[in-house]
């Protein structure tokens, strides 16, 4: 068995997994004093949880997902948590409990996770994207992966200041963070949890003004979304992280768009859209592989 862990901006998840399996999972949300020392308290947290699976299972690897550039097990920049720039989890973890440890980017993770197992199987090539905060891409061909930074290929010149530094990314049109903040910001909803949220868009879906936002939204979407596919010619295209959770409200819509609008150059060869197995858990599941 192996131990899939999935740093996140806001929670930890540690599971043990055997295959796609996951046999326990512990969850965290960090609390206030919990982030306030955030590079102490999670290696605290980590070697207490790992020891209390080791104890109870046999593990042979732990992997580490998370988000952000990771050179040799490193993280160099952690978009979300900035304290955690230049730890080596790999190093802590492995002198602690003598399992050989690997750490990779979130994206290349839940990519790996649905083409072993999910989504992307039955596919030889083609690009999974994690829609959350950001925008992760990672092009696949057979069992080659390839990072990329599709979420930082601009769509609107001069636009939204990005957390990269440069304007008009298209994290900040097509991220689910920049769907709900045109809701917070046209509906006046305080609320930033996904699942209110979501809950609302449906209850009020013929609303004009609903309307109105997931319109804009899908047209952003599908500006970025066209020049990944002229790029990439894929076969498929999978989407992941919390998107997967909208699909009932996007999915469709963004298909018709497609469709209906010479958005790329073959439209006749429209790659197959599908949505990832393992939403949230992709990351987990795929950093033991
Ligand atoms: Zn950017």
């Amino acid at each position: 068995m192996r131990i899939g862990i999935d740093i996140g901006g806001s929670h930890i998840a540690i599971a043990v997994v055997d295959g796609e399996t996951i046999i326990e999972k512990i969850e965290y949300v960090y609390d206030v004093e919990f982030k306030n020392q955030i590079r102490k308290n999670l290696v605290q947290y980590l070697k207490n949880t790992i020891s209390i699976m080791t104890k109870k299972y046999s593990i042979e690897m732990i992997g580490i997902s998370l988000a952000g550039q990771i050179k040799k097990n490193t993280l160099i920049i952690s978009p979300n948590l900035p304290e955690l720039n230049g730890i080596n989890f790999a190093d802590i973890l492995y002198s602690e409990f003598s399992i050989p440890v690997s750490v990779n980017t979130d994206s290349l993770c839940a990519t790996k996770a649905e083409k072993e197992y999910g989504c992307l199987k039955s596919f030889s090539n083609g690009v999974f994207l994690v829609i959350g905060t950001g925008i992760g891409a990672v092009n696949f061909h057979d069992n080659n992966f390839f990072i990329n930074e599709y979420g930082h290929m601009v769509v609107h010149r001069n636009g939204n200041l990005c957390r990269c530094g440069k304007k008009g990314c298209f994290e900040t049109y097509g991220s689910m963070k920049a769907l709900k903040k045109s809701v917070q910001d046209i509906l006046g909803i305080s609320n930033n949890s996904g699942k209110v949220i979501r809950a609302y868009l449906r209850e009020n879906i013929e609303s004009p003004k609903v309307q109105q936002i997931i319109d804009k939204y899908v047209d952003d979407f599908c500006m970025g979304l066209s020049n990944i596919i002229d790029i990439t010619l894929p076969e498929v295209i999978g989407f992941g992280g919390s998107f997967s959770y909208y699909e009932d409200i996007l999915l469709d819509k963004i298909k018709q768009k497609l469709e209906n609008e010479t958005l790329f150059i073959d439209k006749n060869d429209m790659p197959v859209f599908v949505m990832g197995k393992f939403k949230n858990d992709a990351g987990m599941i795929g950093a033991t592989l």
